[in-house]
């Protein structure tokens, strides 16, 4: 039986990752931050259907450590690594935050596998932030990079990382350069959930408005399942390297509206508000990415369209609100 290791595992990706590793037979260990609590944390809802079926452990992925004695305790074959601070205020102090704790934990993770686990495989989640401000589109592999968010500048040192590990400590460790995807597991606090839940609870009469900035940015938007498809595709191939992770298509956030209101029979036009104050710079060239790389050497594709991901979430918050209303 194979043993993987997932950083992030309450969130998004690590919640579905560790569902898919579960499915194929895998003893998946999963490492929260301390304070957690237990099964009862509220951060935990996404892993509560498995939650029995997984070993977590505590841990603080800056303690070189906490990181030395799980790994050399653990021995994983198959390494994730999808903690991250993901979102962004702008703020000074949130700045030195995002950096230090997203290159900090990656660095020392690899370090404690070069020590104690040389032979595990290791995923890096990079981001289409590291392309930021790109020269052209469709993004690829050889796109140089151009952040322009502190984010995006965190993601290029953690790649930079994988790569110094790679080729010069000997590591099975590559960089999934990953594009917007989404779920019914989104946070929120990021646009596209933002809106499906909006909109349900406008439905239900629960909410009278949302309030967005500008509606025509476009986004490369994947389905969240699928992406973990490519991760684990990544880490089971015969040579290591790193891939974009895209569905080539882009989508306006009125795109992503239109859909939303649409299966609920609404018209979005009547509840938008839209608010200067949360206005994002638009990017001149769009962020998409040209996955053909992944898709000819390991034979991975999005399976789920944008549509059927809509869909998707707007049911898993129509149930959700309901349920709240009964
Ligand atoms: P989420 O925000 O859903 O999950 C983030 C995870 O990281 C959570 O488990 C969270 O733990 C953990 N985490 C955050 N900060 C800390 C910290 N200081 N100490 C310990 N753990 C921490 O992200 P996703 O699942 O959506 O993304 C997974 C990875 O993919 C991330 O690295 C992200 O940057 C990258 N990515 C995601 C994209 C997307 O569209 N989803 C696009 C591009 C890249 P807790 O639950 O305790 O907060």
């Amino acid at each position: 039986m194979k043993r993987a290791l997932i950083t992030g595992i309450t969130g998004q990706d690590g919640s579905y990752l560790a569902e898919y590793l579960l499915d194929r037979d895998y003893e998946v260990h999963g490492l929260t931050r301390p304070g957690a609590g237990d099964a009862s944390d509220p951060s935990f809802w996404r892993i509560q259907k498995v939650r029995d079926r997984l070993h977590l452990h505590t841990g603080n992925l800056k303690e070189t450590r906490d990181l030395e004695d799980l790994i050399q305790s653990i021995q994983p074959d198959e390494s994730y690594h999808l903690a991250a601070q993901t979102f962004v205020l702008n703020l000074p102090e949130d700045e030195s935050a995002i950096l230090k704790f997203n290159t900090q934990s990656t660095h020392h993770l690899l370090l404690a596998l070069k020590a104690h686990a040389p032979d595990c495989r290791f995923f890096f989640a990079g981001s289409s932030e590291m392309f930021g401000h790109a020269p052209d589109a469709p993004q690829n592999e050889n796109t140089p990079f151009n952040p322009r968010s502190i984010y995006g500048v965190s993601k290029v040192i953690g790649h930079d990382l994988i790569r110094y590990y790679r080729q010069h400590q000997g590591l099975f460790a590559c960089t999934g350069i990953l594009y917007n995807h989404e779920s019914p597991r989104r946070s929120t606090r990021f646009v596209t959930r933002k809106i499906t839940s909006t909109a349900v609870k406008i439905k239900l009469g629960m909410a009278s408005e949302l309030r967005l900035g500008n509606i025509e940015s476009e986004r490369d938007w994947g389905y969240a399942k699928d992406t973990v498809a490519a991760m684990h595709a990544m880490l089971t191939s015969e040579s290591v390297d790193d891939y974009v992770i895209a569905t080539g298509q882009t989508h306006t956030i009125q795109d992503f509206l239109e859909r939303t209101f649409g299966e609920l029979d609404l018209n979005y036009e009547e509840y938008l508000v839209i608010d200067p104050e949360l206005y994002r710079p638009r990017e001149e060239v769009p962020l998409v990415g040209d996955s053909n790389k992944i898709k000819s050497q390991l034979n991975w594709e999005p399976k789920v369209s944008f549509e059927e991901m809509v869909r998707e979430m707007v049911q898993s918050d129509l149930e959700y609100f309901q349920r709240m209303l009964q």
